[in-house]
């Protein structure tokens, strides 16, 4: 409840400010006028077939919302690309992870379109990448263009559909945004054509208590077909719901459901209402990256880390900034009169405005003892406290936590534990809490090794675990100053550990029957055991080649290019030279993030 108060006051500061304030507002608004107008038919679709949907915008995704649209390519790579309006490339991102080899569009009307998880790019767009790769000697790069070079008209081919990228199968991943302030926008609202008339379904709505530091502790409702009685899109509960409490919050889980998609998907649109006033709305039509993080915020983290459900807040939580809400005075919260009878309406609409509303009867009564506060409050007596707003640390002999304001979205109580080390380990085991507690931005911690005159001093970093004590993963960081330090952005349990193994290089064969192109194709399996791969290189006759970094599936391909060729005549000039033969070797050298390196090298005549 800290931060609900400071809002509250920081609204007041700025109602009472001066001139410049106002005129900051004022710009703020104007831009939110500007790209409230959707033009409709100005963009094609992306692909030949009509808009099918995979995922939809805003749909929940780990520690952020999903900022686009997932177009079905029916389980294939390889589907022509178009450009959706007229305009130039803006941008080109190709990543390891990501959207993988993603192509951005600036339009004259003030918008830009994002084409993700490309297989590849085409025609001047692919030739011009392919130079710029070989001129910065690097598959990844990240440029943005200041002025217009490559242009592109309205339906032309820019690359093929594909897999790249984070991706977990083929699709193209589509967005729009608002080119000058770089808000995300439903590109639904720009008549996609999207055709569904499947209802959106609720499946348990959460009462939520407040205690003084924070939440809260809850109430499921499980909202069964046995449990309502039903007339067209309005269900109503059969029970009357018993409420003790002067104030509520409430949580859905709900989900909205499009023709032909296989998975429930994340909601447009939800509201609730108490005794027929509005009390909250959420609606995903836009908003920025940085926003987006608030999603740890907006549905009930710590059920969501043990339960995997997503519950979505009926009201604004402490610390929550996201700009997607309408409510009422107390941020969406219900405030009940005592010895009172009513009804608390749910109501969950999709962009075709198909709608499933939920009207739940609820009487009010005392307040009886409360043994799930008393039990909190028992917990949290006298512990320690991290507050959002402030610069927290620990600082132990040997564990270390320096954590800058901003870094929580809310008050958190902790408890660390000192363990004695494992095996492995080279330190004691620290844990900070649990790991359902979000985390808004990295934190550092420090932890001295036992044997900090090791001399593998420089391969050291945290390592924590995931899950269970057998499975642990890097944390990252290095040794400084007789500590291993590391930017966290999770609690849990860390130690020092030590990554002295490089990584592994292998040829592999993908059988022809896979992949028809396999033949121009040269593979490597590269894996690291534990720090992760940091960088890779490969050369033919000396000669730097463009290699593809397939990071999910720990592949690099090299598809024979012009620079092979060249370099085959290059050996045979030499050969009529009567040099002895010399065969193209390929040499391959990974680098993991402890610096530990691989090399090997391979020919060509191998591969067949
Ligand atoms: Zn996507």
């Amino acid at each position: 409840m800290a931060i609900f108060i400071k809002r509250q006051l920081q609204n007041f500061v700025v109602a009472s400010s001066e001139l410049s304030f106002f005129l900051l507002l004022c710009l703020i608004i104007n831009t939110n006028v500007q790209a409230q107008n959707y033009p409709q038919d100005y963009f094609r679709c992306p692909l030949d077939s009509l808009p099918n949907f995979v995922s939809p915008f805003g749909g929940l995704r780990d520690n952020h919302f999903h900022s686009g649209v997932d177009l079905k390519t029916n389980q294939h790579e390889g589907l022509p690309v178009y450009a959706t309006a007229d305009g130039y490339v803006a941008r080109i991102k190709i990543q390891s992870g990501g959207y993988g080899k993603a192509l951005y569009i600036d339009h004259p009307n003030g918008f830009t379109t994002v084409y993700g998880h490309l297989q590849k790019y085409h025609g001047e767009i692919a030739k011009w990448i392919y130079k710029q790769q070989y001129k910065e000697l690097s598959f990844e790069f990240d440029k943005v263009f200041d002025h217009a070079v490559l242009f592109v008209k309205k339906g032309d081919t820019i690359g093929f559909s594909g897999n790249s990228g984070g991706s977990t199968g083929p699709h193209l991943h589509y967005e729009i945004r608002d080119s000058k302030s770089e808000k995300i926008l439903n590109p639904l609202l720009f008549g996609m054509g999207l055709k569904d008339s499947l209802r959106p379904v609720i499946f348990n709505v959460f009462f939520y208590k407040f205690v003084t530091e924070g939440l809260l502790l809850k109430k499921r409702l499980n909202i069964q077909p046995k449990n309502l009685t039903a007339n067209d899109s309005l269900f109503i509960y059969k029970d009357t719901l018993v409420l003790e409490e002067d104030m509520y919050g409430a949580g859905i889980e709900a989900y909205d459901y499009i023709h032909n998609a296989k998975d429930a998907k994340g909601i447009y649109e939800y509201q609730l209402w108490l005794d027929g006033k509005l009390c909250f709305q959420h609606q995903l039509s836009r908003f920025s990256f940085d926003e987006s993080k608030y999603i740890n915020v907006h549905i009930d983290y710590p059920y969501y880390r043990l339960e995997k459900v997503r519950i979505q807040k009926c009201f604004i939580d402490d610390g929550n900034e996201l700009n997607t809400y309408k409510t009422n005075a107390i941020n969406g919260r219900l405030l009940l009169n005592k010895r009172k009878t009513g009804c608390i309406e749910l109501i969950v609409v999709d962009f075709n405005k198909n709608s499933y509303k939920l009207q739940i009867p609820y009487k009010t009564e005392p307040k009886k003892i409360d043994d799930e506060r008393v039990k909190y409050y028992k917990l949290v007596r006298g512990k320690k406290a991290f507050y959002p707003l402030k610069d927290n640390s620990i600082n132990r002999k040997q564990f270390v936590l320096k954590m800058n304001a901003g870094s929580l979205y809310d008050t958190l109580f902790y408890n660390l534990t000192e363990n004695a080390p494992l095996k492995y380990s080279l330190s004691k085991v620290y844990t900070l809490n649990q790991s359902i507690t979000p985390v808004k931005k990295a934190f550092e911690i420090g932890i001295k090794p036992t044997d900090a005159k090791n001399r593998h001093r420089d391969k050291m970093l945290l390592a924590y675990f995931d899950k269970t004590e057998s499975n642990f993963r890097s944390a990252g960081g290095a040794f400084e100053n007789g500590f291993v330090w590391a930017k966290v952005s999770a609690f849990g349990s860390y130690f020092v550990y030590i990554d002295s193994i490089a990584p592994l290089i292998k040829q592999v064969f993908i059988k022809p029957d896979y992949d028809l192109s396999d033949t121009l194709k040269w593979n490597f399996e590269i894996k690291d055991n534990f720090s992760g791969i940091a960088r890779y290189e490969a050369y033919i006759d000396c000669r730097w080649i463009l290699m593809d970094y397939d990071a999910k599936n720990n592949l690099l391909i090299y598809h024979y290019d012009e620079v092979y060729q060249s370099i085959l005549l290059d050996i045979e000039t030499r050969k009529i030279n009567n040099f002895s033969e010399i065969r193209p070797e390929l040499i391959l050298l990974v680098t993991d993030k402890k610096g530990n390196v691989s090399t090997k090298s391979f020919w060509p005549l191998t591969n067949k």
